[in-house]
Formats: C-alpha cells, sequence, structure tokens
C-alpha cells in the first residue's frame, strides 16, 4: 500500500465524551442530593430549635405557676400566723416556740422562722440553735423589713453569723388596737435543701443537657444545679433582664459563660421571681447529627443504584460518539472492518451512526480504488514500476530471496512502424495476458514501461525462473496475437541476494543479462553473471 501519512498534530490531553457525561450526571446527582440534604438538615433544625424552645417555655411556665401558688400559701401562712401572734401576750416564748415549730415542720416552708419585736430584739427563733433571744438584730433586710411595717421580701444575701446564703420574707405582726408589735420572719437557704429544691427536684440536669433556674427580681440566682453560681449577679443575661421587666417568652440566649442557649422563661407574679429553663444548642446539633445518620441511612442504597444508574444510561448514550469518534480517528491508519449500524436510542446517535458508516464506506471504496489505479498500469492492467519498486524494496528490506525477470518485446519499434501505434498496443496487451497466465498466481507481473515487463518471483532460484522464462518464450511462440508476424521476446534474469543486495543493483544484473539475449541473436532467456 503505497498510502502517505500526514504527520499528526500534536493533540493536548482530551476528556473523553464518556468521562464527561458521567462527570457530569455524577456532579448533578451530588450536587442534588447535597442540597436535598442540607434542605432537610435546615428544615429539622428549624423545627428542632422551635420545638424545644416552645417546651422550655411550656416547662418554664408550669414551674411558674407552681411557684407563684406556692409564694402565695407562704405569703398566707405568714400572714395568718401574724395574726394569730398578734394578741399573744398570754403565750408564753416556749408556747411561741412551740407554734413555730409546729409552722416550720407542718409546711417544710422555711427553713428557720423568728419574731422579732418592734425594738428589733430577737423574741423566738426556730431552730433554737441560731442565736441568743434577747438580742438585737442586725442584718439589713431583716432591720428594713422591721422599719417598712409592710410583707416584705430580700435579695439573696449572706448571714454574717452562719455564712449561709439565704432569702428572708416576712410579714407584719399588729396588735388588735393597731400596735406595731415587729414581725415575722421565715427564710430559707439557697444553697440547701428547702421548699424550691424539695417541689422541683435538686439534681435539675437532664440527659440532654437541658436545665432551670431561678432569679430574682434584682437579677440574683435563687437556684441553679451548680449551687456555687447561687447568688451570683446574672443580670446582664438577656433573658433574665426581660424576667426582670415581668415579661414570659422563649428565645436563643448566649449566657454567662458564653455558651449558645435555647431559654424558655417566664415570671412569677407573687414574688417577681422568674424561672428559665434552658437546654444547650449542642442537644439540637446532636439530635441533628442523628436525624442525618438515620437519612443517609435510608438513602445511601437507593441514591448509589440512582448514581450507578445515570452513569450506565450516560455511557450508554455516549457509545456510539464514542465508537464513531474512534471509527473516524482510525481512517487512513488502517483498514476498517465496519459493523452493521445498529438501531441506536437518540434519534440524533442513530442518524449520524448511519451517515457516518455509510461515508466511511463510500470513501474505503474510493480510497481502495484509488489505491489500486496508483499501482496498475492503465493499458495492460498489469502492476506498474511504482509498485515494482514498492514490493522490491519491501521483499529485500525483509531478507526474502526472489528472482527477477526482465522481459523486453523483440523489434518492437518495427511493429510500431509497421502496424502503428494503436496496433502496438493491441500487441502490448496480448503479452501482458501471454505472461499473466503462463506465470504462477505468486509471481508478481508488472509492465516496466514501453515494451519492458518485469515479473518478481519469491522463493525461487534461477535456474527455475530460467524455466520459467523458456515457458513464456514459448507460450508466445504459440500464441496467436493481434498480427500476423510472430512477436517473440528476450529475458534476462537476476536474483537477490545471488546477483546484488539492493534494488538498482539487481535491475542493471538483469538488464545485463536481457542486453546478452538481445546480442545473442534475441527469443532468448539469459540468466545474469555472478
Ligand atoms: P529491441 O529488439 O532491441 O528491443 O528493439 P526495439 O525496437 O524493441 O527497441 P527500441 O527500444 O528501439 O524500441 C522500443 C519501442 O517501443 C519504441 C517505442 O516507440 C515503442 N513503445 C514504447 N512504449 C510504447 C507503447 O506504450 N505503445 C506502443 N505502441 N509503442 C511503444
Ligand atoms: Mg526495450
Ligand atoms: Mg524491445
Amino acid at each position: 500500500m503505497l498510502t502517505l501519512r500526514r504527520a499528526e498534530p500534536r493533540q493536548s490531553k482530551k476528556l473523553s465524551l464518556t468521562s464527561l457525561l458521567t462527570g457530569l450526571v455524577t456532579l448533578v446527582v451530588l450536587l442534588t442530593s447535597s442540597i436535598l440534604l442540607i434542605g432537610s438538615y435546615e428544615s429539622k433544625k428549624q423545627s428542632l430549635m422551635e420545638t424545644t424552645l416552645h417546651l422550655n417555655y411550656y416547662n418554664a411556665d408550669r414551674m411558674t405557676k407552681t411557684m407563684d401558688s406556692l409564694f402565695q400559701s407562704m405569703r398566707s401562712s405568714l400572714e395568718y400566723s401574724a395574726a394569730t401572734l398578734s394578741d399573744d401576750d398570754a403565750s408564753t416564748p416556749e408556747q411561741v416556740d412551740d407554734y413555730l415549730e409546729l409552722m416550720r415542720n407542718s409546711s417544710n416552708y422555711f427553713n428557720s422562722i423568728a419574731v422579732v419585736d418592734a425594738d428589733g430584739l430577737l423574741r423566738n427563733v426556730v431552730p433554737a440553735s441560731l442565736g441568743p433571744v434577747g438580742d438585737r438584730i442586725t442584718s439589713k433586710a431583716g432591720l428594713e423589713a422591721l422599719a417598712i411595717k409592710k410583707p416584705y421580701i430580700s435579695s439573696p444575701y449572706m448571714t454574717s453569723t452562719t455564712k449561709r446564703l439565704i432569702v428572708f420574707m416576712s410579714q407584719p405582726i399588729f396588735s388588735n388596737n393597731g400596735t406595731y408589735r415587729g414581725i415575722l420572719s421565715g427564710t430559707f437557704y439557697l444553697q440547701e435543701n428547702n421548699i424550691l429544691s424539695m417541689i422541683f427536684g435538686d439534681n435539675n440536669v437532664d440527659d440532654s443537657g437541658s436545665y432551670y433556674y431561678i432569679v430574682d427580681s434584682s437579677g440574683h440566682l435563687l437556684y441553679h444545679p451548680d449551687k456555687q453560681l447561687i447568688g451570683e449577679d446574672v443580670s446582664s443575661n438577656k433573658v433574665v433582664q426581660k424576667l426582670m421587666k415581668g415579661e414570659s417568652g422563649e428565645q436563643q440566649v448566649r449566657n454567662t459563660r458564653s455558651v449558645e442557649m435555647l431559654a424558655g422563661y417566664s415570671s412569677v407574679p407573687a414574688n417577681g421571681w422568674g424561672i428559665v429553663v434552658v437546654s444547650p444548642l449542642s442537644v439540637i446539633h446532636y439530635q441533628l447529627m442523628g436525624h442525618l445518620r438515620t437519612i443517609l441511612g435510608y438513602s445511601l442504597f437507593p441514591f448509589i443504584i440512582l448514581l450507578m444508574g445515570v452513569i450506565l444510561v450516560a455511557c450508554k448514550l455516549a457509545r456510539p460518539f464514542v465508537y464513531l469518534a474512534n471509527l473516524v480517528s482510525r481512517m487512513g491508519k488502517e483498514k476498517i472492518v465496519l459493523p452493521e449500524a445498529k438501531p441506536q436510542w437518540s434519534r440524533e446517535a442513530d442518524l449520524l451512526t448511519k451517515a457516518v458508516l455509510l461515508a466511511v464506506t463510500d470513501i474505503q471504496k474510493q480510497t481502495d480504488q484509488l489505491t489500486q489505479e496508483a499501482a496498475t498500469d492503465a493499458l495492460t492492467g498489469l502492476k506498474n514500476r511504482r509498485s515494482l519498486e514498492y514490493t522490491m524494496s519491501q521483499w529485500i528490506a525483509s531478507g526474502q530471496p526472489f528472482s527477477l525477470i526482465v522481459l523486453d518485446v523483440d523489434k518492437f519499434k518495427l511493429v510500431n512502424d509497421t502496424y502503428g501505434h494503436l496496433v502496438g498496443d493491441e500487441v502490448l496487451k496480448h503479452v501482458a495476458k501471454v505472461i499473466v497466465t503462463s506465470f504462477r498466481p505468486d509471481d508478481v507481473c508488472h509492465r516496466y514501461g514501453g515494451e519492458e515487463f518485469i515479473i518478481l518471483m519469491a522463493h525461487t532460484r534461477p535456474e527455475e525462473a530460467f524455466t520459467v522464462a523458456e515457458r513464456v518464450r514459448r507460450a508466445l511462440e504459440q500464441s496467436r496475437g493481434p498480427i500476423p508476424t510472430q512477436v517473440t521476446i528476450s529475458q534476462g534474469i537476476a536474483h537477490y541476494p545471488i546477483h546484488a543486495l539492493e534494488r538498482e543493483g539487481l535491475l542493471e544484473k538483469a538488464d545485463q543479462a536481457l542486453y546478452l539475449a538481445k546480442s545473442r541473436g534475441r527469443n532468448r532467456a539469459m540468466v545474469a553473471d555472478v
């Protein structure tokens, strides 16, 4: 095949259509899934936050109601007892002590109860261990309560004697004729077992990290699971500020330790205190992670199936185009065996496949024809000189031994001169026909030019070539040509590698032998000298 190869332009590395398509659909599926996942995450987060806030508010509100009625009861208890003690001159101090002890133990409202007279002297106190009766009271809250002569409740404060953090509540005592006789006071110890811890529970931090705390009207902690914090001023907390204004509600807030919290809060009308139920925001994250894991658990398998499905479809869609691109790129480099055009999925792929296969078939046919023509002699139909040179070069390159016969029509000029050129051509055709029928199918016959022919005989010794040459010569002698006169031929034989190792040398040797045959009287064959 004498096809010329054009230098191929250097191709930069390009993505294949299959990779592009599968990459694209994978990206689309991944992005869609991520968007859905993020959407689900966000909506779940929102609903979890709302639920937690509502729940915390609901709990704070419920506790507030409990505390409100508790304080009303405490206040009533103090009021009732203050009234009982109003004209109690008849009672001995022991009887008053017993009454106070009964009051303390029956309701558990107060950790300690005391009666202070209008002069500020401690008259009675339970438990008795708290101080010597007859002493003057010194606490700021006590003095204030005594002075205002009204129901009173203090902020938490530290007692100077017992070093306890307490809240002090009192009720004025008036005698029946309206004389101010002092106060009846009850205290509860904030950092010890008290009425609040009895009602709401002591260790109130639940598994999720949620807990509650109570603040008074001045923003001080009255109750907190971390006892160390009780008494601390937390009025900087936004929720506490709202409680101090008597508001109730729910909101996300950063606490005094800079932790994000979901808080529900409610204020207690009876004493101006407030209850806050909080859950750390991290609880939501923890639940969200669980939610995400569940979603992934349910959707991972279908997602993988979907992904594989779309990749498969993308590959199938790309396949005809990839096949056609590869087919066209192979054209001109090798002989392409074209398959039957199979119907394709998409209309465009189907049309394109059919059109390309048709075009390739056509181009191949034309190429074959041109290649054939380029190697053929138009007059005789034998192979031409170009083809001869190519075959010889190939055989020599592969080291294949062969014989070569140069065959020349004798006195052909005379034929032309006598019968004219056209008849001369007919004679040449006739000679070619005789040559083709006389040689073996494996021998390659060429018209070298003019009235000269060259036959290549693979794996043939010079002696054998000579025998064949003689056979052709006789065959021509015996044949009936287009002219009445006898057409004869002279032949020169050379062998590769016996006579020469390269093409030109071999042709020259055969030519010399031919010349010898001509000079010896023509119509004969001669083998070249070694
Ligand atoms: P010799 O026996 O020495 O070979 O004598 P010859 O006349 O055959 O040799 P020569 O080389 O003098 O003449 C060859 C002639 O062949 C000359 C040319 O006119 C003729 N010829 C060459 N090609 C063609 C062709 O294609 N057609 C025809 N009709 N004649 C051709
Ligand atoms: Mg000649
Ligand atoms: Mg001749």
